[in-house]
């Protein structure tokens, strides 16, 4: 089975993981987490990073470190990883639903405009499956209305907008290092920000509301939303292969670019965006099968697997789920669920195995 997205994880990542546990430094202090931190930072070209337990949790920690709960309101695409919505909603907030633009599948400005009300307090765009958002208009919405932006750039370290890095157009930018993201710390996350302040609240929340130079005495109610030295250990080999990880996700959309040429021409399939202002990472190749065929993704999936490939459906809209249901729907994020599908995406997949994707697709769509 070709599988959608593993981890390429080598002799380096083993040898510091090894290193880690010698030392002693197996919880949340250690040299791993410092050296990470300020690594990843400069990276994406922000001054600090807080790496967190996971991405879920380091959107949390952004919310709560900018002041938002009960009775605000924060835009949030419907097409995303569920993730999203549900660190508002652990917030006490009340995640606004918008859709997608269907160019490049992420917000689409426009929409954000009319769901802003007073309560509105921030917006999270998602940069989609490695697509950056198209953050100038966001950035101008928000500043006429007074609103945060936190990135959610879970899947899309080293993506570009106008040649700026992701992660670097917030207030508070945050990151995921889940097994199939683009580097890997098993389990964690990252919250990046320039603002000195910021920064000193969410290391702060971060450790239970400890003050600092003041043991055992709280002022606020924190979390345990920190790292381990082990998973930094990890992070830090991963983050020297950063270049080769997306430059390989971009050469696997060329190849899979050749290997679906007769779909693509056809216009049985339709490729993954890549605007004129984005430089995509392509996290997941994800394509669209024509409405016309009367297949949908899952049709495909499923005679995929068949023929020992394994390929995702895209995200739901949030509010197709029961905790999140409302009236009014999102068009456009429907209609990229019902056709999107994600093929094998691993950075060790090689050109012969793009080949064979391409013409089991051929077969499939046929
Ligand atoms: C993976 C992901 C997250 C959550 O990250 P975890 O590390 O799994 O908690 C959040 N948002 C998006 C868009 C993601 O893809």
């Amino acid at each position: 089975m070709i599988p959608i997205c593993e981890p390429s994880i080598g002799e380096e990542e083993l040898a510091n993981v090894v290193e880690a546990v010698r030392s002693g430094w197996v919880s949340s202090k250690g040299n791993f987490i410092i050296e990470f931190e300020e690594k990843f930072a400069r990276y994406c070209g922000v001054s600090h990073g807080v790496a967190t337990a996971n991405g879920t949790v380091a959107l949390h920690l952004a919310l709560v470190a900018l002041g938002i709960g009960a009775g605000h309101e924060v835009i949030v695409p419907s097409l995303t990883f569920i993730a999203t919505a549900n660190a508002v909603r652990y917030a006490g907030a009340k995640p606004v639903l918008v859709d997608s633009h269907p160019d490049y599948w992420c917000l689409d400005p426009a929409a954000i405009e009319r769901a802003i009300t007073p309560k509105t307090k921030a917006i999270i765009p998602v940069h989609l499956y490695g697509h950056p958002c198209d953050m100038e208009p966001i950035a101008d919405i928000a500043k006429r209305h007074h609103l945060y932006i936190i990135e959610d750039a879970a899947e899309s370290h080293g993506a570009e907008y106008k040649g700026r890095k992701v992660g670097s157009l917030s207030d508070i930018a945050c990151f995921s290092f889940y097994g199939n993201k683009i580097i890997t710390t098993g389990e964690g996350g990252m919250c990046l920000s320039d603002d000195e302040g910021l920064v000193q609240r969410m290391r702060v929340l971060r450790d239970h509301g400890a003050t600092p130079g003041k043991p055992f005495w709280h002022d606020v109610v924190g979390f345990n939303y920190r790292m381990t030295n082990l998973q930094a250990a990890l992070g830090v080999a991963q983050l020297q292969k950063i270049d080769t990880f997306v430059e390989k996700k971009r050469l696997l959309a060329t190849w899979y670019g050749n290997a679906l040429k007769g779909p693509f021409d056809r216009g049985a399939i339709q490729p993954p965006p890549e605007m004129p202002w984005a430089k995509s990472v392509y996290w997941m190749y994800t394509v669209l099968v024509a409405g016309s065929l009367g297949i949908g993704s899952g049709d495909v999936i499923s005679r995929l697997r068949d023929r020992g490939i394994e390929a995702r459906p895209v995200f739901y809209p949030v509010e197709a789920m029961p905790m999140y249901r409302r009236p009014k729907r999102s068009p456009v994020a429907e209609d990229l669920s019902q056709r999107g599908l994600s093929l094998p995406s691993s950075v060790n997949l090689t050109a012969e195995q793009v080949r064979y994707i391409g013409e089991a697709m051929g077969t499939v769509l046929a």
